[in-house]
């Protein structure tokens, strides 16, 4: 049982004028597909090999730091994991909403209103050293923000992510150059999904599935 690529929960176009086709499609059809295919020809013949992926990332992780097969292993089902993540928590340009329900109330307790959620992911995505992932998480019932280097994910922390910024520059390169700040802004005002966050809330709330992307990730094609 290899693991798939999900198919883009949207065109390839949708996401212009911040994302552009041109940048989608090399970001999943290229190196999306790559973590895929790079995973799958390690896990080959393996006992991971029939695993969830989000299996595979759990056994993984803690022999990362001391066995560099299971490094190449963690950081290629993570990636994968990650990128499946990010395209569910992007929708078509001007598509969106502001957080409502229950995420509202809960951006209203932890961070004041949305202006200053918006203010504080775009100010840790150019926080970010290198390649990373930023985050809007719950930890132990409270909203925050974190980033992750490389390919860690907060699934492996223990912490839900609700919502991710892919800040790799493949996510802006083509578009932005290296204006990580214009693909930051462009994300957080005009492309996140608020109604996959709060699901994604509503479900770590009622201990279903918590952390892990819904069913709409879980559809692919092989690459
Ligand atoms: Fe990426």
């Amino acid at each position: 049982m290899a693991v798939k690529l999900p198919r883009l929960p949207y065109e390839l176009d949708a996401l212009e004028p911040i994302i552009s086709a041109a940048t989608l499609r090399e970001h999943h059809g290229a190196h999306h597909r790559g973590y895929v295919k790079k995973l799958n020809a390690l896990i080959k013949g393996t006992d991971l090999d029939s695993q969830s992926l989000e299996a595979i990332i759990d056994c993984s992780a803690p022999l990362a730091s001391s066995d560099p097969k299971s490094a190449s292993v963690f950081n290629n089902a993570a990636q994968a994991w990650n990128h499946a993540f990010y395209w569910n928590s992007l929708r078509p340009w001007n598509h969106g909403r502001d957080p409502d329900g229950e995420l509202a109330r809960c951006v209203t307790a932890d961070f004041g209103d949305a202006g200053r959620l918006a203010e504080a992911f775009r100010a840790a995505a150019l926080a970010v050293f290198g390649s990373g992932w930023v985050w809007l998480i719950l930890d132990e019932g409270v909203l925050r923000i974190v980033s992750t280097a490389n390919a860690d994910t907060p699934i492996v922390h223990g912490q839900v992510p609700l919502l991710v910024m892919d800040v790799w520059e493949h996510a802006y390169y083509i578009d932005r150059r290296s204006r990580r700040d214009l693909y930051a802004a462009g994300v957080v005002d005009q492309l996140f999904n608020w109604d996959f966050a709060e699901r994604n809330l509503l479900r770590a709330r009622a201990g279903d599935g918590v952390g892990r992307p819904g069913p709409e990730a879980s559809s692919g094609e092989r690459p």
